[in-house]
Formats: structure tokens, C-alpha cells, sequence
């Protein structure tokens, strides 16, 4: 293995200049500080108007979405996630880990966005509805000024059905780009990486849409998508290694949660530090929440991503500076986990870029630890995440609890307020785990609490 040559070094001179390899290749976990947060970097081709353009254009459909998916009309097809103020499990964890965590920790429920149960249910389904929107209006069938709600009748469905959407997944961009395409009428074809639980599957095909499964993982299943819609003209891809459309959906996420913070008394500012973790998988999610927060509160958030220590593709990009030019699997690392919505052995080179000098570091976690915080957050709160939903506690305890993290606190002189900070652990997804499913994880989690 270490005789092979990756960008003209070996796996041994890669590892002799950034040691934090070797403990990669180990599978231990680790806390990784970005050596670029707060440098200057290059100024980003996406700004905040193109975050409050991709709001207002899901404002546009809230009519539409609140007459297609009933379970949004109660917030009026405005499709939001709750803030949940989890003091129990703080203590819990202090109490674990024996830690001290100050300052206030709440969980945002993106398990419990309509329509698809993940995050995935903002860039997904924004991307579906800007290309809807785009075929629609460029063909006469709507103006800006239509209430979208017309898009449900049948005529609108039967011109969608003379295009197909493809997507290449692990399972959750399948269910959101799937369900709301096939709604829409659009033709689906969701490829999904071996990685994909089965529900996911089957859930996606009762509604019409095309499942094509692949023994691969998730960047081959990406390619075969690609290739599909590269042959028909009439066919849009959903490219998640590149779409700056599925990131803006993500983006879009910091707006809501201003509002959120505001409705909840919770100030963020110089006193009053917000910490967010952030699960990644190949970046889109937790990139996309991250350009908004940074817009928004600028040097008062911190934002930390989270990755499996057998799926760090965003940090070996990052920390090698090749970004989508390697891959796990070249440092021997097999990129096999339960958390099934982070199995991305390769990271987005675009998203990588992005956000070089605004995320504060990457942690990351074994699998085990993700079920022993399921059962923990189940216990004190009756909330129940997925597994790859669950890796943000990781960051957050050890914050406070490593050398590195320490470190940070020190250096960026946020000591003096801790008392005073706010941590948003970002529950990715989880409401549409099967009963059945969701009972073995916990069962799993409960033997390690
Ligand atoms: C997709 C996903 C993520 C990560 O998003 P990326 O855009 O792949 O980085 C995190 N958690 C869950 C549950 C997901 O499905």
C-alpha cells in the first residue's frame, strides 16, 4: 500500500508532513483545527443574495407544497425543522463523559422535516423546484406572479412527465430528490450506492420511482447517474458532488434558524459564541448550512464538521489540500460505516473550496459511539435520530474534552463566554426510520450506556 504514489508522494511522505494522517489511517478518532479558518481565501462566487433568491423561491411554492404534502400546511408549506432545547441530554453527557459542557445545547430536528425526514429535504427538494420552475416558466405554463399551487393540476404533471430527473445517492438525496420529483410527475431514476438500507429502496419504488442499485459505492453511483442523463437530453441530473442549487436549499437553512434563535431570546454575538456541528458527508449539507451561518453571524458562529473515522473524505481533502483529487480508499481506508448518509469516500472539490477558511475543524467519530448517543438522546429526550444524524455530539463534547479542542477555545479567546455560548448539534435525519429499524439501533446503543 505505501508504495503507492498519490500526486507524487508516497502514503509515507504524505503522512511524515501532516501526522494527523497516520492517526487517520489508524481509524482512531480524531479533533482537527483548520490551520485557514479566518484567513482571507479566495472570495466565494456565491454570495447572501443567492441564499435569499433560493428563499424566496421557496416561498414562491409554499402554496404548492402545502397543497401536495398536507403535512405542510400547517406552516404553510414552508418546510422547516424544529429547535430543540436539550437540556437532559447535556447533563447526560457531562455525566458520560465526565466533561464539563457550559453554555446551552439544542438539537436542530432536520429528522423531522416534512417530506423526506432528512436535510436532504432542503437541497433536494429546492433543486427539483428550481428546475421545475425554470421548465415551467421558459414553456409558458407559469409566471412569477401564478399562485404555484396550479402546478398540481393534471395538465402541469403531464408536461413534467416528458422529463426525467436522475440522482446518484447513499439513500437520503434518493428519498427527497425522488419523492418530489415522481409528485411533480417528473420520470425519477434514483442510483443508489451499496450502502443504501433497504427501506429506502423500496420506500422509493411504492411511489413510481426508478431504482437502479449498485454494488459500488456512492462516487460510482454518482458517475452511472451522470452517464444516464449525459445520454438524454431530456434528462436533468442532480450532480451532489457539484450542484450549487443543492447547496443553496442548504443555505437557506441559516436564514430560518436566525428567526429561530431570535423567537427562542438566544442572542449570538462576541459574548455570546454559537458553536454548530455539522454531519459531512461529501460536503453539500453541512457546507451549504455553513456559507449562510457565516454570512449571518460571521466570527460569532463555529462551525465544525463531523465525519466516520472509516469516511473522513472531507477532511483528507481538506488537510491534503487535494480536495476531490483523492480518496479515502487510496490511504487504505476502507469507507464502510452504519452511517450510511456519510459513506462518501471522496469529497466535493467545490464545496471543499468554499468553505476552506470558514470551517473551524473536522472531528470524527467511530461508528459505536453514534448508537451510544441514540440511546442516550432517546432516554432523556424520546427523540430518535439515524445514526449518521447522531455524529455531532462527537464534536461537541470533544470541544471541551481534547487538546486540540481546549486548543481552539483558547486560541480564538472564547474562554471568558463560555457560559454564555449556545451549541447547535445538527440531528440530520431519522423520522422515517422503520419502527423495527430504529429499535435495533437503539437496542445496539442501550448495551454501551
Ligand atoms: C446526506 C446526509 C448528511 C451529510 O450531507 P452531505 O451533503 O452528504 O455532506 C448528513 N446526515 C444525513 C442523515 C444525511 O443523509
Amino acid at each position: 500500500m505505501s508504495t503507492n504514489v498519490i500526486h507524487g508522494k508516497t502514503i509515507a511522505e504524505w503522512k511524515k508532513e501532516y501526522p494527523i494522517l497516520s492517526e487517520m489511517t489508524d481509524l482512531k478518532e480524531v479533533f482537527w483545527t483548520n490551520p485557514k479558518h479566518n484567513t482571507s481565501g479566495e472570495a466565494p462566487s456565491l454570495t447572501m443574495e443567492d441564499v435569499i433568491d433560493a428563499e424566496k423561491r421557496l416561498a414562491r411554492f409554499a402554496p404548492y407544497i402545502a397543497k401536495v404534502f398536507p403535512e405542510t400546511a400547517k406552516d404553510h408549506g414552508i418546510i422547516e425543522s424544529p429547535l430543540f432545547h436539550i437540556p437532559k441530554m447535556q447533563e447526560r453527557l457531562e455525566g458520560f463523559y465526565q466533561t464539563e459542557l457550559p453554555g446551552n445545547l439544542f438539537l436542530k430536528g432536520d429528522s423531522h422535516l416534512p417530506i423526506s425526514g432528512s436535510i436532504k429535504a432542503r437541497g433536494g427538494i429546492y433543486e427539483i423546484l428550481k428546475y421545475a420552475e425554470e421548465l415551467a416558466i421558459n414553456n409558458n405554463m407559469l409566471t412569477l406572479e401564478d399562485d404555484y399551487s396550479i402546478l398540481a393540476e393534471p395538465k402541469c404533471k403531464e408536461f413534467f412527465s416528458g422529463y426525467s430527473i436522475a440522482v446518484g445517492s447513499t439513500g437520503n438525496l434518493g428519498l427527497s430528490i425522488g419523492i418530489m420529483s415522481a409528485k411533480l410527475g417528473f420520470n425519477v431514476y434514483v442510483h443508489m450506492s451499496a450502502d443504501a438500507k433497504q427501506w429506502k429502496k423500496d420506500l422509493l419504488r411504492e411511489k413510481g420511482v426508478v431504482v437502479v442499485e449498485h454494488a459500488s459505492d456512492f462516487s460510482e453511483a454518482v458517475a452511472q447517474g451522470r452517464k444516464q442523463a449525459d445520454e438524454d437530453p431530456n434528462m436533468y441530473f442532480v450532480d451532489d458532488e457539484s450542484s450549487e442549487s443543492l447547496f443553496l436549499g442548504y443555505a437557506v437553512a441559516a436564514i430560518r434558524l436566525k428567526k429561530q434563535l431570535e423567537d427562542k431570546n438566544v442572542k449570538v454575538d462576541k459574548e455570546h459564541p454559537l458553536f454548530v456541528y455539522l454531519p459531512c458527508g461529501v460536503g453539500g449539507g453541512p457546507g451549504g448550512v455553513t456559507f449562510g451561518l457565516k454570512q449571518i453571524f460571521g466570527d460569532h458562529v463555529h462551525c465544525f464538521f463531523i465525519e466516520p473515522t472509516h469516511s473522513p473524505c472531507m477532511l483528507l481533502g481538506l488537510v491534503t489540500e487535494l480536495h476531490d483529487e483523492v480518496s479515502v480508499q487510496e490511504f487504505g481506508i476502507d469507507n464502510k460505516t452504519e452511517a450510511d448518509g456519510l459513506a462518501v469516500g471522496r469529497p466535493s472539490a467545490f464545496i471543499g473550496k468554499t468553505i476552506e477558511n470558514k470551517l473551524s475543524g473536522i472531528c470524527t467519530v467511530e461508528d459505536e459511539k453514534l448508537f451510544t448517543y441514540l440511546a442516550l438522546l432517546a432516554t432523556e429526550e424520546e427523540i430518535y435520530l439515524e445514526p449518521s444524524a447522531l455524529a455531532g455530539f462527537a464534536s461537541y463534547v470533544q470541544l471541551f474534552k481534547s487538546q486540540a479542542g481546549k486548543a481552539y477555545l483558547n486560541k480564538n479567546e472564547l474562554e471568558q463566554n463560555l457560559q454564555a455560548g449556545t451549541h447547535i448539534v445538527w440531528g440530520t435525519g431519522g423520522s422515517m426510520v422503520p419502527e423495527n429499524e430504529m429499535k435495533r439501533y437503539y437496542e445496539r446503543g442501550k448495551q454501551t450506556i
